[in-house]
């Protein structure tokens, strides 16, 4: 492997097509096999290469967060951690700009959207530097001169999997409580975008961070991604993606048995009974399928309309659709391309068999013929869909919402649990008790009530049931999930 700092100037990043190249020990390295090139959704032109890494990569990121762990980083007190860290957040700042631009052309997402998840990567790291050294153990008062601790410890070496939808805030949901606790980082990001990634691991260095202390080789899942996971020197891995990616990234942690944070999508329900301020909920229910064009875990993408409101509902759903503006990144619209020709195919398929099946097209908001060349699907709206539908049942991960009916709470209730997974949920109702009622009897890691917030923020825990995964992000949940605890029993007598 040939050793070159590959990462690119800023500043020539419109002329040039950068090389990218992976971050391991604080040095920028190629790969030897052809470089994998970026295409921007927006347009379908390829705007720069990453490196193709593979086992060998993997090892060398392995090894380097190894020597970490037994050097500078693993001595660094949980303050020193916590100060780099918000060292970094104020460099994110400071670069957010360009940071957004990049993020932005990358994904297809509207700028808007790319600062917003830029300032929650600054976000990430302010919250986890702060909690850094707040994270203590406890005394356990036990048998006559006997003195029992037990001590919060890093996992180790950490691996971390990331999928191209928001690939700056993943970089701040995982990494950041991973430092935190003074573990050492491999990153293995998405292959279709993750150049923020490794401007974000250049940072990292330029605040100061120990070598080896993260880590980031890019490249094939099926290559650089299954190495990770397999590799005998992690301690944990975290995997956001598809469930049938994560079954295997599961079975492959289990080889070594280490313990793995899942988290897979899902087909999150908003629940909307007649007495709810309709108008509030229509808006909500269009942006959380709308955002980031539906590619979000934690898209609602089903909204559950009691019968006596179907239609008034969905004529103000109607409305909303109709005024989304649709764009490039600099048009900074509300909905820009998916991420792939591969994710719009799919995604097309999806409503092309609703079409097939003769299911009620609510809206389709057109796209404009000027944005022909990049990866555009139409945002649309088909209800009432039976349950048993494939777009009710499966995760669309693009701008597609199914409209269901029901008549009592009980039957919103079954809906609502009715598909495999369990990620997010909203309920729109002004009375209590149903409020209560509904947010203990969803199936699901988290519940909004008369809002709805996508995952929420930084501090809320986030997760799932069934399908959508285990193990819990965000919060100071992340903070026990990326550590361990040692008892530690002393006999003074
Ligand atoms: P994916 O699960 O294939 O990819 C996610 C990450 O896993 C990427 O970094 C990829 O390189 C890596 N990966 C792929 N195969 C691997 C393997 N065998 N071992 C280890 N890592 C591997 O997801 P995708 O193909 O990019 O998207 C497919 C579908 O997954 C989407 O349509 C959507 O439904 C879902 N998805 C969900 C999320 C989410 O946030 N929950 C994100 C992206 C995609």
């Amino acid at each position: 492997m040939q050793s070159a700092h590959l990462y690119p100037s800023a500043r020539n990043w419109r002329e040039n097509k950068p090389q990218y190249g992976h971050l391991i020990g604080n040095r920028w390295q190629d790969s030897d096999a052809a470089p994998i090139p970026v295409t921007a959704p927006a347009t379908g032109h390829d705007f720069a290469w990453l490196a193709r890494g593979g086992a060998s990569e993997i090892d060398a990121a392995v090894i380097a967060a190894r020597a970490a762990l037994a050097g500078d980083w693993g001595r660094a007190t949980a303050t020193e951690r916590g100060r780099l860290m918000q060292d970094f957040a104020t460099l994110v700042l400071a670069n957010a700009d360009q940071l957004a631009w990049i993020e932005a052309h990358d994904t297809g997402k509207p700028i808007s959207q790319a600062r917003a998840d830029l300032r929650a990567v600054a976000r990430y790291f302010q919250f986890y530097g702060e909690a850094a050294d707040k994270v203590h153990g406890e005394v356990i008062p036990y048998l006559t001169d006997y003195n029992v601790s037990v001590v919060r410890e890093p996992l180790g070496v950490t691996a971390h999997i990331t999928p191209w939808n928001y690939p700056a805030q993943m970089f701040g949901r995982t990494i950041a409580p991973a430092l935190a606790m003074g573990n050492a980082a491999v990153l293995k990001p998405a292959e279709e975008a993750c150049l923020v990634c490794l401007e974000l691991g250049q940072l990292m260095v330029q605040a100061g961070l120990p070598a080896g202390a993260l880590n980031i080789v890019t490249g094939l899942g099926e290559a650089a991604g299954a190495a990770l996971t397999r590799h005998p020197g992690i301690n944990f891995v975290s995997f956001t993606g598809s469930p049938e990616v994560g079954r295997l990234v599961q079975e492959a942690a289990a080889i070594h048995h280490v313990p793995v944070v899942l988290e897979l999508g899902g087909k999150s329900p908003q629940v909307v009974f007649a007495d709810a301020d309709l108008e509030a909920a229509a808006a909500a229910v269009c942006k959380a399928i709308i955002q980031n064009a539906g590619q979000t875990c934690s898209a609602g993408s089903r909204v559950l309309v009691e019968r006596s409101i179907f239609g008034i509902f969905t004529r103000l759903l109607s409305e909303h659709f109709a005024a989304v503006r649709v764009g490039v990144p600099e048009q900074d619209a509300d909905l820009g391309p998916l991420i792939s020709a591969t994710q719009q195919r799919r995604v097309l398929d999806f409503i092309q068999d609703a079409q097939r099946d003769g299911l009620p097209m609510i809206v389709q908001t057109p796209i404009p013929t000027q944005l022909e060349h990049g990866f555009f699907v139409p945002p649309t709206v088909f209800g009432p869909v039976p349950a048993d539908h494939r777009l009710v049942c499966q995760e669309v991960f693009g701008p597609v919402l199914a409209a269901q009916v029901f008549d009592s709470e009980e039957e919103a209730v079954a809906l609502a649990n009715g598909t495999e997974f369990g990620l997010v949920a909203g309920v729109w109702t002004h009375d209590g008790a149903r409020q209560q009622r509904m947010a203990r009897c969803i199936v699901s890691g988290q519940v909004f009530i008369n809002c709805y917030g996508a995952g929420g923020g930084v501090e809320l825990p986030f997760g799932g049931t069934k399908r959508s995964g285990h193990g819990r992000e965000k919060g100071l949940m992340a903070l026990e999930e990326l550590s361990t605890t040692k008892t530690i029993v002393n006999y003074y007598g």
